[in-house]
């Protein structure tokens, strides 16, 4: 099932398998792939990593659903929440593609890919600031709900706020600082400081799911008992809307309901896909990244140090110590 080449000519190679989950497939221009675990000679033909523009002959795509992805076909935008963007995830085969030599980047070379993969997740996990500006989209919303409710000035909805601002900045300081202590190779090129990459995807792996319990906390329950837009602008239905969800007379339904409608679309609907789901697995799940904190961790240097305070003599290794070496 996995990518693989199973021909090899003069011109290039021909690759068949599949790659799943691929995020904006549809809309890219190129499609790049590349091994996603450490392999050995066994896997020798599935160690490859190339580019190909994406409407390349032999690849197929296969649209992944979302959650009340369906509201996009009617045609009542404030039930979308989000009325200006949406995305999608899709199955991509390849069926017996041919990819050019020049289009190749690593081909058998499998000794090569886990390192190939840490760098490339390291990278990936850095861009996870993406995620605080969905936070911010969602912080303003859980504010202006506050506010169309009339709770905003109570203690523990202001008190919310700030820990729901707390989290998303604490994200995006991981994505500052690891992309700030970042270091230039010898190629040239920079590669992020790979342990706070791990450890900002980390929190990118949590962070989400409390900010969205706190803005489902500040939404109140109507944000899923809302009827449609159809209903509002019902001439039957419509004036009883407007009657009993108008907060004050300046707050009409119709924009209680978009508010609302957007905090659903980003906590349970097709956007949470991005900011939850894919904060959960995308780029690796948690799993990955503590796998790599472990590894990444200088523990010698901190053990020393405590050493050093306690006045335990340098060079002196306890069992202790060479058990938890053994282990990492
Ligand atoms: C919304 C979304 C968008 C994405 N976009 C892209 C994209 O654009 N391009 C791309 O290439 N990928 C993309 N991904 C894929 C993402 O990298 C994977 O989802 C992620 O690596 C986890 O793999 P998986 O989904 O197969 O889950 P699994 O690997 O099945 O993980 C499920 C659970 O099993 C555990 N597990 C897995 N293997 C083992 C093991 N050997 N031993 C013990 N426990 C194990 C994991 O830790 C986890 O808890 C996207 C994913 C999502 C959800």
């Amino acid at each position: 099932m996995y990518l693989r080449i199973v021909d090899e000519t003069a011109d290039g190679i021909v690759v068949r398998g599949a790659k799943a989950h691929q995020t904006g497939a549809v809309n890219s221009h190129e499609i790049i792939v590349m091994p996603t675990i450490t392999m050995r000679e066994k896997d020798r033909d599935f160690a490859i990593s190339f580019a190909l523009p994406s409407d390349a002959r032999g690849i197929i795509y296969i649209m992944g659903r979302q959650a009340s992805d369906t509201r996009k076909l009617e045609n009542n935008p404030i039930d979308l929440g989000n009325i200006k963007y949406g995305g999608h995830e899709a199955l991509v085969i390849f069926d017996d593609v041919f990819v050019p030599w020049d289009r190749v980047f690593m081909c058998r070379e499998y000794e090569f890919a886990g390192e190939l993969v840490e760098r490339f997740a390291a990278y990936h996990r850095q861009s996870y600031a993406c995620k605080t500006g969905v936070g911010d989209v969602l912080i303003g919303a859980a504010q202006t709900a506050a506010e169309y409710n009339g709770a905003h000035k109570a203690s523990h909805i202001k008190d919310k706020i700030i820990e729901m601002n707390h989290l998303n900045e604490t994200l995006y300081c991981g994505s500052i600082a690891c992309a700030a202590e970042g270091r230039a190779e010898a190629s040239g090129t920079f590669c992020v400081n790979m342990l706070l990459a791990n450890v900002s995807k980390q929190n990118v792996t949590r962070f989400p799911y409390e900010i969205a319990r706190l803005a489902q906390d500040i939404a109140g329950g109507l944000m899923v008992t809302l009827p449609s837009e159809a209903d509002l602008t019902s001439p039957e239905t419509g004036r009883w809307l407007e009657k009993y969800f108008k907060t004050g007379s300046e707050i009409s339904a119709e924009n209680r309901m978009r508010i609302l409608r957007l905090i659903e679309n980003l906590t349970l609907g097709s956007a949470a896909v991005g900011y939850l789901t894919e904060s959960m697995h995308g780029a690796g799940s948690p799993q990955a990244q503590r796998i790599m904190i472990s590894r990444l961790v200088n523990m010698e240097k901190k053990q020393r140090y405590a050493k050093d305070l306690c006045g335990i003599p340098s060079g002196c290794r306890d069992q202790g110590e060479r058990s938890s070496r053994a282990e990492t």
